[in-house]
């Protein structure tokens, strides 16, 4: 996938200047790398729809090409689309924590099992007590015995002859009297999905009540991974996903189309078969791992973060000197829905840093997109001079922006309450903060 990538920018890069035409081809290449790289059908589509979307027509930051502009955009929706940030353990208010593995034959799940133990002895200093619910593989608590020796945690198990329901209602009950802070529940798994093994699963869910089930999945199969994933999440309601086997000759595509077809978080990331090979996900690292980019990203995150700065410094110019106009509401706002929160800007204005009203201070997404567009509905000579617009122009604006008039109204009115406000505690009277931008 990142050989493909890198062609596909070195590509754009070469030409210096990106036309829709170039962003065209390179949206071509960038679809045809991700189903290369075993990304589902679907999910491709939709990611490559959206990056487009993004892509066209946006402002090249100063300091970069426009090619690096697009590797930016194609790198915040990998990362968006597979989530934003690491999502930690579920935790039961009680102890102990149940954590129930599931997954098809060879995914991983009891390496993970025993990783897992490992984990949570040394980030926590857990006891966690290891239940073999595999009983159709002879080996299968062997191996979860070994595992549970090398990394001390203890086993509990009953041999293959016991049905693995009853294997659990007895392992939870030791674990209570015990007190184990964690239980880690390593089932079976099959070569495919079938009826018998979800039953199983979903008869051992009921009774554990765990708090996180952990689909297991092996990065290396590609697009089957996320059928496998939609077929256990609809049976099962899965709380999160493993993803092993990234060490190997992997493609980082599992990863992007798990999330997407599940909306369920990958929380770790196994990559190796030793014990100690068990990792946080972290979106963004996959995100440049599938890019292959990490250094070109870097230095575009920093020119990102120079602008934004510059642009909030010119914002609050604009605010002391009282020529915010509409156009600068919508800048306000695309950075808004981008990443700069109002209060940043608010914090550019000597003296507003500290101060205790920018605490409450939030604007509903839904309502940043309506607002967007009437203000997309206006003319530029209404966007710099709202003065004019009169009530035939705003019913005009919403009937464009497909908004009711009275919000449009609402919208002029706070516009004009938020700038007269921001103007005034520019000037350092910070009273009535409360009504600013409608909140
Ligand atoms: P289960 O059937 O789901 O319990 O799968 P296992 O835990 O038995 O793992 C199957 C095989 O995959 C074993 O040989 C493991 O050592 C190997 N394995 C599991 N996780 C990883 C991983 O992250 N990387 C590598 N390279 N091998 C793994
Ligand atoms: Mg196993």
């Amino acid at each position: 996938l990142s050989e493909r990538l890198q062609k596909a920018f070195s590509g754009l890069r070469r030409k210096g200047k990106v036309t829709e035409a170039d962003v065209r081809d390179s949206m071509r290449e960038i679809r045809l790398a991700l189903l290369e790289a075993d990304v589902n059908f679907g999910v491709v589509k939709e990611f490559v729809k959206n990056v487009r979307e993004k892509a066209v027509g946006t402002e090249v930051l100063d300091s970069l090409s426009p090619a690096q502009q697009i590797i930016k955009i194609v790198n915040d929706e990998l990362t968006a689309t597979m989530g934003d940030a690491a999502v930690p353990l579920n935790k039961a208010p009680h102890i102990p924590t149940v954590i129930m593995m599931a997954g098809l034959q060879g995914a991983g799940k009891t390496t993970t099992v025993g990783k897992l133990a490992k984990r949570l002895i040394e980030q926590e200093k857990a006891r966690p007590l290891l239940i073999a619910a595999d009983v159709y593989r002879p080996a299968a608590i062997d191996q979860l015995q070994v595992v549970g020796e090398q990394v001390g945690a203890q086993v509990f198990a009953l041999g293959t002859d016991v049905d693995p329901r009853e294997i659990v209602r007895q392992g939870l009950a030791q674990a209570q009297l015990q007190h184990n802070d964690y239980v880690l529940i390593d089932t079976a798994g099959r070569l495919q999905i079938d009826e018998k093994l979800m039953t199983e699963l979903a008869d051992i869910k009921a009774l554990a009540e765990p708090n996180e089930i952990l689909l297991v999945v092996d990065a290396m199969t590609g697009q089957a991974a996320t059928d496998v994933a939609k077929g256990f999440d609809e049976r099962l309601d899965i709380t999160g996903v493993v993803l092993t086997k990234l060490d190997g000759d992997t493609r980082g595509g599992a990863a992007l189309s798990i999330r997407k077809v599940t909306g369920k978080p990958i929380k770790f990331v196994g990559q190796g078969e030793k014990m100690e090979a068990l990792d946080v996900f972290y979106p963004d690292r996959m995100a440049n791992r599938i890019l292959g980019m990490g250094d070109m990203l870097t230095l575009i995150d920093k020119a990102q973060a120079n602008f934004d700065e510059q642009q909030a410094a010119e914002m609050a110019d604009k605010i002391k000197e009282n020529t915010f106009d509409f156009n600068d509401f919508l800048d306000q706002m695309e950075q808004m829905q981008n990443m700069g929160p109002m209060e940043d800007i608010m914090k550019m204005i000597p003296g507003m840093a500290n101060n205790p009203a920018l605490k409450n201070f939030k604007v509903d997404p839904k309502d940043i997109a309506h607002m967007k567009a009437i203000v997309y509905s206006m003319t530029p000579a209404e966007r710099e001079d709202p003065d004019i617009l009169n009530p035939s122009r705003r019913r005009r604006l919403a009937a464009g922006a497909g908004r009711p008039v009275v919000e449009v109204n609402r919208m002029i009115k706070q516009f004009n309450a938020s700038k007269k406000m921001m103007n005034q505690m520019s000037k350092g009277n910070f009273q009535g903060m409360e009504g600013l931008m409608g909140g």
